[in-house]
């Protein structure tokens, strides 16, 4: 079968990889191979960086108005080929097109705020001695990496592209080799908004890559977003060469339901939480801790879980390697007693028997020791914990090692503040199932879902893309006056 092979996309042209080694990738909803994509080396990793290295003089240099223009540029192209760019999500990914398009939306939207840093960077002044001033300005870093992972083809590269250039870096991005698509179809993109070649390149390829770029020594900044496995390798060795470093990792998010949460609304927003986009959300509800009666609570999301159907309004997970690994986490939790209320297990979509299902899955009396209530299952599967007072539910959300997102649902608004103090993440949520915050509040968690100081989005991007230049001058010619007069 011949294939197309795909090319690394250095100083703003497509260019072959110098590594024979290569991937399939495969298409998730059916099985079908859509691309060979190279698993590049340290050599082209240099490539990418010299080319990156060369253009920022130019593109650093340019007033930071001039770089927004390409922004808002990028967001008109982005708006115009949203339906292509899900379809691209869609058929790389597995998830269902509307969630495809809310992906490509989201960019759209993190595309705005940089549209409008000019204005949230304009820096401060203020005479502070007679004839003194001093000033600050966020002065670009240079070349900056970002690794991206499977889940989020579209979204999470536009996380840190927009901000990081129009700050004035330059970046070599290396997206997950399961997903490799869409960024090649943004690098036209900002090819066609008027970006400067070699401003923004990509290297394909897995973990020689990522080091390749942790060791680059003209690299100065790393964000990377995937597992806490591979984060805290990122941060570690990204820092050991003493770059600056922004890791985001996986995550075990707790919904705490209360017996006064309003019934419907808490059973679709749990089972959105856990079924969108396949369950394969860093912000998805994997575990519901039920506080005292929340049996019909329990019985109404199982009957709104079944209405979700594979192929229909639930996706694909990303490989059979990972539809493997959730079904053996159900069938783990069950031998050790959990209760399976909806099981997601062997499905198979009419027409699409090669592709990677799993069915919404809903398993009841979870113990916290057990391994599903521990880790991270990736897959539209909710385990529900039993306590008896809110206290004991806390401490399990508190226990658990990640800290991306926790929610509460109640009618009480001193329940819901009692819970918010207390829960240990970095995202959370009152009656609301995915609290991923809209721009410009940003992005991140705590604990081991997130490695390093800062937010990937939203304001906190601005400290972690820029470096603050604090001059202090003085005019005042007097002779007796120094600077503190
Ligand atoms: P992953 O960690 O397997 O891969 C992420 C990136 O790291 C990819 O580009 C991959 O090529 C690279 N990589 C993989 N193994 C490596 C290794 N040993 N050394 C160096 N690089 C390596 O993650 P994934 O499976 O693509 O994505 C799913 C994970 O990402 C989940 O854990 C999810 O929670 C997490 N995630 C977190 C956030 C967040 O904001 N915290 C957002 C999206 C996804």
């Amino acid at each position: 079968m011949t294939t197309n092979l795909m090319n690394n996309w250095i100083g703003g042209q497509l260019t072959p990889s110098s590594s024979p080694s290569t991937l399939y990738v495969n298409c998730p909803l059916d099985g079908r191979i859509l691309a060979q994509v190279p698993l590049s080396n340290a050599a082209d990793v240099d490539s990418a960086v010299r080319a990156a290295e060369l253009a920022f003089t130019g593109w650093s240099k340019l007033p930071i108005k001039e770089r927004a223009q390409i922004f808002f540029e990028y967001r008109k192209l982005l708006i115009e080929h949203q339906d292509e760019l899900a379809q691209l999500v869609h058929e790389e990914n597995g998830k269902t097109i509307d969630e495809a398009l809310a992906e490509v939306k989201k960019s759209i939207e993190v595309t705005e705020f940089a549209c409008a840093l000019p204005q949230l960077t304009a820096g401060e002044i203020m005479e502070v001695s007679r004839g003194v001033e001093c000033r600050t300005e966020f002065c670009p870093l240079g070349v900056v990496a970002c690794i991206t992972p499977f889940n989020f083809p579209n979204m999470v590269p536009n996380w840190t592209i927009p901000n990081a250039l129009c700050l004035g870096n330059t970046m070599v991005l290396k997206p997950s080799e399961l997903v490799p698509m869409s960024a090649m179809r943004l690098a036209e993109l900002l090819k066609q908004a008027g970006l400067p070649d070699g401003v923004f390149n990509v290297v394909h390829g897995g973990k020689d890559v990522v080091e390749g770029l942790c060791d680059h020594p003209q690299i100065q900044a790393i964000s990377f977003v995937g597992s806490t496995k591979v984060a805290k390798l990122v941060y570690v060795r990204a820092s050991a060469h003493l770059k600056r470093a922004l890791a985001l990792g996986g995550a075990k998010n707790h919904l705490i339901v209360l017996p006064d949460a309003h019934l419907e609304m808490t059973a679709n927003n749990v089972t959105a939480s856990m079924a969108g986009c396949a369950g394969q959300r860093c912000m998805a509800a994997s575990a519901m801790v039920g506080v005292g009666d929340v049996d019909p609570v329990v019985n109404r999301l199982v009957e709104e879980a079944r209405k979700i159907v594979p192929g229909m309004n639930l996706g694909a997970v990303i490989s059979q390697a990972a539809k493997e690994r959730i079904e053996r986490y159900i069938d783990e939790a069950e031998a050790e007693g959990a209760v399976v209320k909806l099981d997601g297990r062997g499905v198979k979509v009419p027409g699409f028997e090669n592709g990677y299902y799993v069915g919404p899955t809903v398993i009841d009396h979870v113990k916290p020791e057990m391994k599903i209530a521990r880790e991270e299952v990736f897959g539209p599967v909710l385990s529900i914990m039993r306590t008896k007072t809110l206290d004991e539910a806390i401490d399990i959300e508190n226990k658990n090692p990640y800290g991306n997102a926790a929610a509460v649902f109640t009618q009480s608004g001193g329940a819901a503040d009692y819970v918010r103090e207390r829960a240990s993440a970095g995202m959370f949520g009152v009656n609301i199932g995915v609290p991923v915050p809209r721009e410009p509040f940003a992005f991140g968690g705590w604990n081991d879902s997130k490695f390093g100081v800062g937010d990937i989005t939203g304001k906190s991007s601005i400290e972690f893309w820029t470096k603050a230049k604090k001059t202090t001058r003085k005019w005042n010619a007097e002779a007796r006056s120094n600077w503190m007069s």
